[in-house]
């Protein structure tokens, strides 16, 4: 069962979710989701309009853990299970329901090496996903995930902004930077704090709106067997064509196709799951 808090405004406006630790060892989001319930609990921040649901925890049993997950990425499988087959399975059941419940969802990961840049996804632009990401202080952001989904078919996306968009809702997933970094949890509070004004669920002013660099991902590479990334890329690192990123044990070498970004790299990536992204500035 997973633990909600939930604060409505004395006028109406919008309902705004904020999701943390979908996957279990991404706690900046939690920290910062904890900052805040007792921020609102002692009177310091005051919810005027709209409605706010802070899940701090979404997947229980891997955050005790310090794992990214226990059975399945939760982040692949959000959508509403009639048979649940699983622990992520089992939760996705309970968090549908608040996705399907709120205009707005503000998902807070964080990535898996240390000097990480933050940055947004925004997977189905709209106008309130525009706004959302306008609002956070990140300088990248990171658009077609779906698309390379649809195109490489290995791996399904039921992320949480999959969900929210099959709701009619609007969702971005905001990566704060390192796991375990305190600027990712200061990060993530601010986040939240920007989003609440900018939708005016709090009286605060308005974020100032930061310059982005749009990235269009192109691909991702599902490792297939036992092998090595060429050195300990970080997210948007720069990567030249034909630069050889990654190298199996066989001896097989993976390039990149032209002038790019690799994004996501995963650097204790296991067999089966995906190893990095590429991307080229829009
Ligand atoms: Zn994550």
């Amino acid at each position: 069962m997973i633990e909600k808090f939930e604060y409505i405004g004395e006028n109406a406006g919008i309902s705004l979710l904020i999701l943390a630790a979908v996957h279990g060892n991404e706690t900046a989001g939690t920290i910062a989701c904890r900052r805040l319930i007792k921020e609102i609990e002692e009177g310091k921040i005051k919810i005027k309009n709209g409605r706010l649901t802070m899940v701090p925890v979404c997947n229980p049993e891997a955050y005790r853990r310090d794992v990214r997950e226990i059975d399945q990425n939760l982040n692949r499988v959000m959508h509403e299970h009639a048979n649940p087959q699983n622990y992520e399975q089992k939760l996705a059941n309970e968090i549908c329901p608040l996705i399907k419940s709120h205009r707005i969802l503000l998902d807070l990961h964080s990535t898996h090496c240390e000097g990480d840049v933050p940055f947004a996804f925004c997977d189905y632009p709209d106008e309130y996903n525009q706004k959302l990401i306008d609002g956070l202080d990140v300088g990248y952001v990171l658009e077609g995930w779906p698309q390379i989904y649809q195109n490489q078919s290995e791996i399904e996306d039921y992320s949480t902004e999959h969900c929210a968009h099959e709701y009619g809702n609007t969702a971005t997933t905001l990566e704060c930077g390192y796991h375990k970094s305190p600027a990712a949890a200061e990060l993530a509070y601010h986040a939240i704090l920007s989003t609440l004004a900018n939708f005016d669920l709090t009286a605060a002013p308005k974020p100032q709106s930061r310059a982005k660099k749009h990235i269009e991902m192109k691909n991702f590479v599902i490792k297939q067997r036992a092998g090595q990334l060429s050195k300990a890329y970080k997210h948007l690192d720069k990567v030249k064509k034909g630069e050889v990123v990654a190298r199996y044990d066989d001896g097989e070498e993976l390039t990149v196709a032209e002038d790019g970004y690799i994004l996501l790299p995963n650097l204790n990536c296991a067999v089966g799951a995906e190893w990095y992204y590429f991307g080229s500035a829009k």
